[in-house]
């Protein structure tokens, strides 16, 4: 592509939907690419690989989450699926087959813009930009070469998994992080299952970092699917 925009590859069946991604996307200053099933979706790729996928779970020729396991196989790029409401557990599989996002039809051009900018800062960090060591959002402050934490400039003491689960959402900070990969991460494969545990420390975190615990606004939850730390 001899195009300097970023590139993105919009891979949904419902022609409507899909003319609405392209244009709105195009009017924001993105290049789009479009295909209508997954088989078209991956010669696409191949021609010439996008900067990040926007992808349907729900393909004639396949679903998204198998698409997003064979992306994974050969490629990093971004992914955001689009389900639809009430399709948890395909929203949940395409997560941790290591889609990056979702979002739920119908969704809000901003909230579709918003996450596009999050997915796509994120890529650029990990494909070698400068890590500040420093995290910021709103009140919180996170220095992780000291392993310190501040709330509103003063410093606040968290247990050592509490500590943990704050720097895997901060990692992924703006996107969702499914309650299985924090499980997984924190306290290993073999409590996966238990959601519980998430909801306790989720709790005492937000006591610890929030202004008004009861009604958060930097530890998000996403219901039924995990956590998101607000970056923006
Ligand atoms: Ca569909």
């Amino acid at each position: 592509m001899s195009d300097s925009k970023t590139q993105i590859l919009v891979i949904e069946d419902e022609p409507s939907l899909r003319r609405f991604l392209a244009v709105t996307l195009a009017a924001n200053g993105y290049q789009v690419v479009e295909a209508g099933t997954a088989r078209r979706g991956l010669e696409l790729f191949a021609e010439g690989p996008p900067q990040l996928i926007l992808l349907d779970l729900g393909l004639p020729d396949g679903d998204g989450v198998e698409l997003t396991q064979q992306l994974r196989g050969f490629s990093q790029v971004p992914i955001i699926v689009l389900s639809a409401r009430g399709d948890e557990s395909a929203k949940i599989r395409a997560l941790d087959a290591g889609a990056d996002d979702y979002l739920t039809k119908p969704f809000a051009v901003g909230e579709l813009l918003a996450r596009l900018r999050v997915a796509l800062r994120h890529s650029a960090r990990a494909t070698g930009g400068p890590s500040d060591p420093v995290f910021t959002a709103g009140e919180l402050r996170v220095d992780l070469s000291r392993r310190q934490v501040f709330r509103g400039g003063e410093e606040v003491h968290l247990t050592p998994i509490e500590y943990r689960i704050l720097t895997v959402l901060l990692q992924s900070a703006g996107k969702v992080v499914t309650h299985k990969h924090l499980l997984t991460t924190v306290w290993g494969p073999r409590h996966a299952g238990e959601v519980h545990y998430l909801r306790v420390y989720m709790a005492q975190l937000r006591q610890k970092l929030e202004a008004d615990p009861n009604h958060p606004r930097l530890l998000l939850t996403e219901a039924g699917v995990g956590y998101r730390l607000k970056s923006e």
